[in-house]
């Protein structure tokens, strides 16, 4: 058993893996599961958080990208971050180009990219 098999495991599991599961899967002791788990976190290649399944404590384990980029996709259209975050203009919403445009771009996908492109006097 490796920190690899252990991340492959880990990497199959877009919702993020139980420690309490990997051992028993891995067919390994919790210590060494605890050991690989240290050395993927100290690595950066995963994150945990502490989770009690059945009043047990254990750990779910995701890995580091796939948490970054689930963490923040309710904040992404395509590519595009979300514009309120760190703005500092004056607010009206309802008259706001980036964030129409970044609406838009949610609703209509690449096309409404695009379509954004065409008729966007910004660009
Ligand atoms: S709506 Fe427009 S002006 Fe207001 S915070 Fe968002 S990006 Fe900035």
């Amino acid at each position: 058993m490796s920190a690899e098999e252990a991340l492959e495991y880990i990497e199959s599991h877009p919702e993020g893996a139980l420690q309490s599961d990997l051992w028993k899967v891995l067919k390994i002791d919790s210590r060494k599961c605890s050991r690989i788990v240290a050395k993927l976190l100290k690595d950066n290649l995963i994150t945990r958080e502490e989770e009690s399944v059945n009043g047990i404590r254990t750990y779910r384990l995701h890995c580091a990208e796939k948490s970054r980029s689930r963490r923040f996709d309710s904040l992404l259209a395509l590519d595009a971050f979300e514009p309120c975050a760190g703005c500092i203009e004056e607010c009206i919403p309802e008259h706001c180009a980036k964030l129409s445009e970044w609406i838009f771009s949610i609703v209509m996908g690449v096309e409404g990219e695009v379509a954004i492109e065409k008729i966007s006097p910004l660009k």
